[in-house]
């Protein structure tokens, strides 16, 4: 198949002084001080319910920048008969055109909204524009581009044939619609989320998390201009109990395909498993969940190279990853090292609003994020087996801001190295220079969840036991790096355990799941 050569989108630097730089700002500053209306988008209509709430940034949470609507039951049975409606003319249409539509899209974000898709993130999601820019921007664009490659990958799998009889795979849609719940945290994970089903021919209803609304009413309309047909995608909001049961309990429900919490992926799979005699098909389940990711270091590694991966992997993104680093082991002889330069570098950073492009640090997503926060960093000023080396103060006033903080503790099963806190918070655990492999047991027994995890060390034995022991602790595995930034084309990122169905982002294996592949002999 002769489709453009995906390549990863250059990320753009947005130094003082570059035009990209200016060009954000702009678009910043023009959508910071104005108001959106998002409607629902149904059958390629604006859908105005005329229930509404409003949108505030994480950053400065009095002030609105728009409101958007929430759907009524009707409006998601409409979502779903208007996809089924759609199916019929999309799931035939040459999947070169599907994928032409895509891959417009791409070059949408790329070009023409790149810095608006950018400035809704920042706003929306409270990324600095740095995070923004490799997120919203480039990784959107890799997935969008990607995929089509990977699709042409999957259609060229074929069966052999023999001089009487032609074997021939059709990858067929899944039969039905099928549902995306996208999280926050990456606009690329929302947009790619019902972009990939639907390039392979599948219709969606696709719920965005409500924090991030405002970034995903831009995918939608890049869609939209890119061409995706009315029906295709339908996006709704609004009470997600009534959303996901109105979707489940339909007939032609075929697929899930969810990044979020633990805890809504099972309750949804649990719901699905108590309406699965309702169904026409197996739905297809697909999710990435939870993390408690690791950082390993061993004596033999690089203290500067430990700093560095431990406060890029726990503290970029204000740790709002699945794969952030939360909890990290470090033997006796490099600690004071590790801890004199991550102190440093922690008293260095600055804290506040996206606007200003030399804050390294933002707000959290919303009030129940900083609350939880704030009530784990507490419970370790009291207790007795920690101590916070860095940072613990926060502060809600304006917009929900932690301060990166950095806890270490004698017990490695303290609650925060076991319990996923989703923010800029790292605990410390440090071991005996001996106790080496001990120490890899007790990582793969705490792992409850198994996303990413990393070893940083120079001695090979050393790397390959940790290779070895930690085979299951983590389904993205770095050595001698940080535990996060998988590039979508050259690390597929997903895990197992209570981490998600490991239907790897960004790869052929997840296209995969949404298609249902018919088998055709034909003898002559
Ligand atoms: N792909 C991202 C990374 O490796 C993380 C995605 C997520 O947080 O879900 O950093």
């Amino acid at each position: 198949f002769n489709v453009p050569i995906a390549i990863n989108e250059p990320v753009k630097s947005y130094a003082p002084g570059t035009p990209e730089r200016d060009a954000v700002l702009k678009a910043y500053n023009t959508m910071y001080n104005s108001t959106i209306d998002v409607p629902l988008y149904i059958n390629g209509q604006d859908v105005i319910t005329g229930n509404t709430r409003t949108m505030s940034p994480p950053h400065d949470h009095k002030h609105v920048v728009g409101t958007y609507h929430l759907a009524e039951k009707s409006h998601i049975d409409d979502a779903i008969a208007t996809a089924l409606e759609a199916r019929k003319t999309w799931s035939k249409m040459p999947w070169e055109q599907r994928a032409a539509i895509f891959l417009k899209a791409a070059e949408l974000v790329a070009g023409p909204y790149r810095y608006k898709i950018n400035a809704a993130t920042m706003i929306a999601q409270s990324k600095n524009i740095f995070q923004a820019e490799i997120d919203a921007a480039c990784e959107l664009v890799d997935f969008l581009r990607f995929n089509v490659q990977y699709m042409t990958e999957i259609y060229s799998d074929q069966p052999k044939s023999t001089s009487d009889a032609w074997n021939r795979v059709e990858y067929r849609p899944l039969e039905g619609f099928t549902y995306a719940v996208t999280p926050f945290n990456f606009t690329a994970i929302a947009g790619n989320l019902p972009a990939c089903m639907a390039l392979m021919g599948n219709v969606v209803v696709w719920k965005p998390s409500d924090s991030q609304i405002y970034s995903a009413k831009v995918i939608m309309d890049i869609f939209e201009e890119a061409g995706v047909p009315p029906g295709v995608i339908n996006v709704v909001f609004g009470d997600p109990v009534m959303i996901t049961n109105t979707v489940l309990a339909s007939p032609d429900f075929s697929g899930l395909h969810f990044t979020g919490s633990t805890f809504i992926f099972k309750e949804l799979w649990k719901q699905i498993g108590s309406n699965i005699h309702n169904y026409k098909t197996y739905p297809r389940i697909v999710g990435e969940t939870g993390g408690k990711d690791f950082i390993m270091a061993h004596k033999s590694a690089n203290p500067k190279q430990v700093t560095t991966a431990i406060i890029r992997g726990a503290f970029e993104f204000q740790g709002q990853k699945c794969s952030a680093a939360s909890r990290a082991y470090i033997p006796k002889s490099i600690w004071s090292d590790v801890k004199k330069q991550i102190i440093e570098d922690v008293k260095s950073f600055k804290i506040g609003s996206p606007a200003d492009m030399s804050n390294f640090i933002t707000a959290v997503i919303h009030e129940a994020s900083f609350d939880k926060l704030a009530k784990y960093i507490d419970q370790t000023k009291v207790d007795a087996d920690v101590e916070i080396i860095v940072g613990g103060g926060y502060d809600k006033s304006k917009g929900y801001f932690i301060e990166p903080t950095v806890i270490v503790t004698t017990n490695p099963k303290y609650t925060t190295m076991c319990t996923e806190l989703f923010g800029p918070v790292i605990t410390i655990y440090v071991y005996e220079d001996d106790a080496y492999a001990e120490t890899l047991k007790l990582v793969d027994e705490t792992s409850d969840y198994a996303l990413t995890g990393a070893i940083l060390a120079t001695d090979r034995y050393a790397i390959t036991q940790a290779t070895d022991m930690l085979q299951n602790s983590a389904g993205n595995f770095y050595i001698n790096d940080k535990c996060t930034g998988a590039v979508v084309g050259q690390q597929p990122f997903g895990g197992a355990r209570a981490s998600g169905t490991n239907d790897k982002a960004g790869s052929a294996q997840n296209l995969l799941r949404w298609v249902s592949p018919r088998l055709i002999k034909e003898t002559f």
